[in-house]
């Protein structure tokens, strides 16, 4: 049987960013150096194939810091942790390595630096993610203020809205932060922030990539898993890019055929923690029903790269 025609438009940069690909380097390195098991607090990254990958070769993923013992090294994932936990391993004088990204460290150090200098934090995030849950949690509970959206800002309870900061998680919108971020400076005309948000690199390439494909999409496939922040707004810029048809999956065998039938022409991007061998496994399964035409559609090139900590650096 003739196979249909099919262009496929390849998003670059797409996938695994410097800080994911860091944070599994030290899982690896512990891993090497201290033996297994070796604790991880948090999924390492958002990403079930790496953690289950992880997990073979020995690693043991817990929720909270509490399920570790105290002789076993333990790993804070990319997304950071509040002071609080790596003031209890030290506590309990366990080796502790954190794996946070170090451009969420960065927006750590800069919300302690502006409640240093007396102002009230605002961060902008979403509720629960463990990246907000970190950030937030540099500084005493209640200290930092959450935002979503818009209308969160219009309510938000200030103590001086004169002495006001603002933070961000790494991995939002970039457009949507933009109305937020706006939306601050008109309600608080003093406040103090990044020069436009604290949105990484990777999740401002991804995005852009996404950009310039979906207008030339049927339909579109971001590779990533449910819970990747990263990952579902690149879904969502998709479709505000024009593309009509934009989905997340975990793996090829996510993919819904039906929904795809008629496409000539299919966009195809990955989440920061979504590894390159599952976007290849998503590619495949449209080479094995389709008569393919692969195009890149590049919109910049990473040549980022983080240092692991020096504790796995150096000799056991
Ligand atoms: Fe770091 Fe950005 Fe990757 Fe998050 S998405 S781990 S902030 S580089």
């Amino acid at each position: 049987m003739t196979k249909p025609p099919l262009t496929l438009y390849l998003a670059a940069p797409r996938g695994f960013c410097a800080g994911v690909d860091r944070a599994i380097k030290i899982v690896e390195m512990a891993l090497e150096k201290w033996g297994a098991p070796v604790y991880v607090r948090h999924e390492i990254v958002h990403n079930k194939f790496v953690v289950d990958a992880l997990r073979d070769k020995g690693a043991v993923f817990v929720e909270e810091l509490d399920e570790c013992p105290d002789d076993r090294p333990v790993i804070f994932s990319a997304h950071g942790v509040p002071k609080a936990v790596p003031a209890a391993a030290a506590q309990r004088e366990m080796v502790y390595v954190d794996a946070t990204c170090p451009l969420v460290s960065k927006v750590h150090i800069e919300a302690q630096r502006h409640a240093d200098n007396g102002l009230q934090m605002i961060m902008i995030g979403h509720k629960g993610h463990p990246e907000t849950v970190g950030t937030m949690g540099q500084l005493p509970e209640g200290e930092v203020l959450l935002v979503e959206t818009v209308a969160d800002v219009a309510t938000v309870e200030v103590r001086d809205p004169s002495r006001l900061a603002f933070v961000t998680q790494t991995t939002l919108s970039v457009d949507d932060t933009a109305d937020i971020v706006a939306a601050l400076h008109a309600r608080f005309p003093g406040i103090v922030g990044p020069h436009k948000e604290d949105i990484c690199y990777a999740t401002t390439n991804r995005q852009e990539a996404v950009k310039a494909m979906a207008p030339k999409c049927d339909a579109m496939l971001v590779v990533g898993a449910p819970n990747s922040s990263n990952s579902k707004r690149l879904v969502e810029v998709g479709t505000r890019a024009g593309c009509n048809y934009a989905q997340l999956v975990q793996r090829a065998t996510d993919i819904d055929w039906r929904a795809l039938e008629g496409i000539t022409s299919m966009g195809i991007t990955a989440g920061a923690s979504a590894p390159e061998v599952l976007i290849t496994e998503v590619i495949d399964a449209f080479k094995d029903r389709y008569d393919t035409t692969v195009e890149m559609v590049v919109t910049a090139e990473e040549n980022v790269e983080f240092k692991v900590p020096r504790v796995l650096r150096e000799p056991a």
